[in-house]
C-alpha cells in the first residue's frame, strides 16, 4: 500500500513505551484463549470480559514515560496515523453524502494491557473498539500473531483492513446500529444472539471494504497484492478457521464473527460495490 506523504491524523495516542498502563495478568494464558475466541476484532464483545480483567487491573497507576520509541515503532505510528486520516476523510465524505456529520474516533496504541471505558483489556483481546469512549485499542503485536498464529500472509494492507474494520464498529455506533443490535439480542437464545453478533461483525468487514473502495478513488493507494492481504487476514480471523486451529473442531452456533468465507465475501462486497446501501448484513446473511 502506498501510504507515505499523505496527511496523518492527530487522533492517535501512542502509549507504547509507557509504564503503569496496567498490570500484566499472571497466568493469563487460558483467559487469553477465551478472550481470543470471543474477541478477535472484539467489537462490542470486549464488554463481556471486563469484570474479571477489571479486578485484576486494580491498583494500577497512571501511565508514565519509560523509554523512547524505536525507529520501527515511530514508523508504525506514522502508518497508523495515515490510515486513520484516510478513514476520517472517507467517512466524512460518506456521511456528508447522506446528510450526516461524522465524528472522529481515536486510536490508542498500547502494549501489554490497557484501561478503557469498557474495562481493562490485554493484548490477548486483539484490536477492539470501545463504544463507551469511542476509541479503538490496539497492541500492534497482534499483527505478528495474525501471521504466526493464525496463518495470514501479513503485509501493511492486512493492518489497514483491521483498522478499517474497527472504525466500522465506530460507524455502527454513530449510526445507532450497534445499540439496535444489542436491543434485538435481548431475550434471545445464545445461538440467536450470536447470529446478530455475526451480522454486526460482517457489516464491519463490509465497511472495511467500502473504505478501501473510497480510499482508492480518493488517494490511489492500492498496490498489487493489497486486496489479497486483506482477504488473507479476513480468512484467518473467520470463526471456523480460529476454532479449528484452537480447539480442533468447529461449533457453528457459537460463531460471533462469521466464517472465513463470509468475512471475505462481505469485505469484497463493500470493496466492489462502493455503495453503503449494499451492506445490510442483518437481512442478508449469506
Ligand atoms: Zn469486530
Amino acid at each position: 500500500m502506498k501510504w507515505k506523504g499523505r496527511r496523518q491524523s492527530d487522533n492517535v495516542e501512542d502509549r507504547r513505551g509507557m509504564s503503569g498502563g496496567g498490570k500484566a495478568i499472571a497466568g493469563g494464558g487460558i483467559i487469553g484463549i477465551v478472550i481470543l475466541l470471543l474477541n478477535v476484532f472484539g467489537g462490542e464483545n470486549a464488554q463481556m470480559i471486563t469484570p474479571i480483567l477489571e479486578q485484576m487491573n486494580q491498583g494500577q497507576s497512571a501511565p508514565t514515560e519509560q523509554r523512547a520509541l524505536t525507529a520501527k515503532e515511530k514508523e508504525e505510528q506514522e502508518f497508523v496515523k495515515t490510515i486513520l486520516a484516510d478513514n476520517e476523510d472517507v467517512w466524512t465524505k460518506i456521511f456528508a453524502e447522506n446528510n450526516l456529520t461524522y465524528q472522529k474516533p481515536k486510536i490508542i496504541l498500547f502494549e501489554g494491557s490497557v484501561q478503557t471505558a469498557c474495562g481493562g483489556a490485554t493484548s490477548a483481546s486483539g484490536p477492539f473498539y470501545c463504544p463507551g469512549d469511542q476509541k479503538v485499542y490496539m497492541d500492534l503485536k497482534f499483527f505478528k500473531e495474525l501471521k504466526t498464529k493464525f496463518g495470514a500472509q501479513g503485509g501493511d494492507f492486512a493492518t489497514a483492513y483491521v483498522i478499517a474494520h474497527e472504525i466500522g464498529h465506530h460507524v455502527q455506533t454513530l449510526l445507532g446500529t450497534s445499540a439496535k443490535m444489542r436491543k434485538m439480542q435481548e431475550g434471545k437464545s445464545k445461538a440467536e444472539a450470536n447470529k446478530l453478533s455475526v451480522a454486526l461483525e460482517l457489516q464491519a468487514d463490509f465497511y472495511a471494504g467500502l473504505w478501501t473502495n473510497y480510499n482508492q478513488k480518493m488517494n490511489h493507494v492500492l498496490e498489487i497484492g493489497d486486496i489479497d492481504e486483506a482477504l488473507s487476514a479476513a480468512h484467518a480471523v473467520g470463526d471456523d478457521a480460529i476454532q479449528s486451529k484452537m480447539q480442533g473442531h468447529i461449533v457453528p452456533e457459537s460463531f460471533t464473527h462469521g466464517t472465513s468465507e463470509q468475512r471475505k465475501y462481505w469485505f469484497l462486497k463493500g470493496y466492489n460495490s462502493g455503495d453503503i446501501k449494499q451492506g445490510n448484513t442483518f437481512d442478508e446473511i449469506r
